[in-house]
């Protein structure tokens, strides 16, 4: 059943941060007039510069107090490490009512981070696209980014129905199913699903760029042959997933301790020969291929 709307639901959004989901964020709006102003800040005034250049923001400023001036809706899009920073310099510059949301790829540290400060009047909604790719920077983005993904909203025990559902409807308006969850379920989910395939895929690309100079430039040179699925993930941001790490860390170590035993179980079905193991693990693997594929979760630019 489509629960997608499309209608004018905050009057003013501002935007800060405006990397690959920021600016994809803003092209939608703009793309579609789900707003009649966005405002956008960032780090740096080359940034802003490119926000206007390709028409996606109404007014930028490096001035993040002054860039959720009368915004009816604040969405946080910079690594979470950032947040407990960015809520420090606009709290006291926030309307009444207004709406505070973000895109954190994890969840109990945004709350954590933000919850305490968020001023009396107004309303957090933590909330994450499940949806991005390896590039990252404002001309990464495209509107079509949450087009059929999930959209994963964590509500505190402190938010209110309305704000939930008017965040809802927004993300459905951006293309994205929604889901309601579990701060500390979301994390986990991630933890297996995003952030332990990422960690993988930077230590198999750090450990060969370790082999020696000619064996490294052999895996670069034959990288068709699997390698090279592995460099698109672990070209990822660094400081996004810096912080990802530091901040999602019982989950991933709880995972990677999972992960750790299952591939020692199979370094020893390798090591004595049990081709049956081998091949069960291989066959179950390929339904779940599957199973991603009739979810509709695989995409070009994934
Ligand atoms: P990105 O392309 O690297 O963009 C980050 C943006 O944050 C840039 O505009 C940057 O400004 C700004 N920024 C950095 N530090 C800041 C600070 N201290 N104050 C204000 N702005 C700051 O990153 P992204 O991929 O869009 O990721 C943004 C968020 O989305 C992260 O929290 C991440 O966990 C989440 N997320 C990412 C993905 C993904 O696949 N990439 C998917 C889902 C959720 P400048 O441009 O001036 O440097």
């Amino acid at each position: 059943m489509p629960n997608k709307t499309s209608a004018l639901i905050f009057e003013r959004i501002a935007l800060i941060g405006i990397g690959l989901i920021g600016s994809s964020i803003a092209r939608r709006i703009k793309r579609d007039g789900l707003a009649n102003h966005v405002s956008v800040s960032a780090r740096s005034q080359q940034s802003l510069d490119k926000a206007l250049e390709l028409g996606f923001a109404d007014s930028v400023t490096l001035d993040q107090k002054e860039s959720v001036k009368n915004a009816d809706l604040i969405i946080i899009c910079s690594p979470v490490g950032t947040y407990s920073n960015i809520i420090q310099n606009i709290k006291s510059n926030l309307k009444l009512g207004a709406i505070i949301t973000d895109v954190g790829s994890v969840k109990q540290a945004v709350i954590r981070d933000l919850e305490p400060h968020i001023p009396e009047g107004v309303h957090l909604v933590p909330a994450h696209p499940v949806a991005g790719t390896e590039r990252s920077g404002p001309e990464a983005g495209f509107a079509e980014l949450f087009e059929d993904r999930w959209c994963i909203i964590t509500p505190t025990s402190q938010t209110e129905k309305k704000s939930i559902k008017q965040v809802t409807e927004f993300w459905k308006s951006l293309g994205s199913n929604v889901e309601i969850m579990e701060p500390k379920h979301h994390d986990l989910v991630m933890a297996m699903t995003s952030h332990l395939p990422h960690l993988i895929a930077y230590t198999i690309v750090g450990t060969a760029t370790d082999l020696e100079k000619s064996l490294t430039n052999e895996v670069i040179k034959f990288s068709a042959g699997g390698f090279r699925d592995f460099t698109r993930i672990a070209a990822s941001d660094p400081t996004m997933w810096r912080d990802v790490f530091l901040n999602n860390r019982d989950a991933v170590l709880e995972m990677l301790q999972r992960f750790s035993e299952d591939i020692t179980a199979l370094q020893r079905a390798i090591r004595w020969g049990e081709g049956d193991t081998l091949h069960e693990l291989f066959s179950r693997t390929q339904e779940v291929r599957r199973g991603v594929i009739e979810a509709k979760q695989e995409k070009m630019y994934d």
